[in-house]
């Protein structure tokens, strides 16, 4: 449960020194989180990364989201802009708006390919972080530190590819059965896909890559250089969403 008080406490001197530092919401980086940043891009053994072959994925198919939506206390809430998602199917025209054109492959169109938190190597959400909420550890994982978060959603605005959810309401009563080794959220906190950072610190896949029975889902390790993923991407023509912004996606799609 978040320290409600210490809550407060942090969103008042975070909005301070954000309102001092930071002339407009927008790139500007303040000093402390200049040095998180890049404290945490050191060179570092491991560079976690997702793959997925939309070709494999089929239509209808949520054994991924389930997983990771069962694991993590996601609330299932189904109301417009109320929704917790760290995982989800969107069409292929959403997911990769430049890349289609009139005389697309029909079967691209019709494709779904799963998107989530791109884990990216320059990543605006925690560049405007007021507290280090969220912040980049050295392999590259995104993470949340929920009892920091203080709800000023500047990093949903931030982040241009939608990958996170605020808790406009307790989620417990949506939560079908709480899995008890992972932390329930309260309302006023955000939150998003973690990479599983709890399954790899015991030698575990993601969640959705164990859930995935068509083996569309492939993660690994890039500084690796003979793993599956830095061989697919090797060999194959891969391509990210929204690469022109310089967010360095870490989640490749092929198919
Ligand atoms: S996808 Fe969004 S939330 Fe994830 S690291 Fe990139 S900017 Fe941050
Ligand atoms: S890597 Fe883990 S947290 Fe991220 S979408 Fe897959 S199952 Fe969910």
């Amino acid at each position: 449960m978040v320290d409600i008080n210490r809550r407060l406490l942090l969103k008042a001197a975070g909005i301070s020194a954000f309102g001092t530092i930071f002339p407009s919401v927008g790139y500007l980086i303040s000093a402390h989180a200049q040095e998180v940043i890049s404290k945490n891009t050191a060179p570092s053994a491991k560079r976690w990364a997702m793959l997925m072959d939309i070709s494999k994925c089929p239509a209808g198919c949520r054994d991924c989201i389930d997983a990771c939506h069962g694991i993590h206390n996601v609330p299932l809430i189904n109301e417009p802009g109320q929704e917790i998602r760290w995982i989800q199917k969107v069409p292929f025209s959403n997911a990769f708006p430049s890349q289609e054109n009139p005389y697309s492959d029909i079967s691209l169109k019709k494709r779904e390919p799963v998107i989530m938190c791109n884990h990216c190597s320059n990543p605006p959400c925690v560049r405007v972080c007021p507290t280090q909420a969220t912040f980049k550890r050295k392999d590259g994982i995104v993470m949340m530190d929920y009892h920091r978060c203080i709800g000023c959603r500047f990093c949903i605005a931030a982040c241009p590819y939608g990958a996170r959810s605020m808790n406009f309401r307790n989620p417990r009563p949506y939560i079908g059965s709480i899995n008890p080794d992972f932390p329930t959220r309260t309302k006023g906190v955000v939150e998003k896909c973690n990479f599983c950072e709890e399954r790899l610190a015991v030698g575990l896949p993601p969640a959705c890559v164990a859930a995935c029975r068509h083996k569309a889902l492939i993660f690994g390790d890039l500084l690796a250089g003979e793993s599956e993923i830095r061989t697919i991407l090797r060999n194959n023509n891969a391509f990210r969403r929204r690469p022109e912004l310089g967010t360095e996606p870490h989640v490749f799609y092929t198919g």
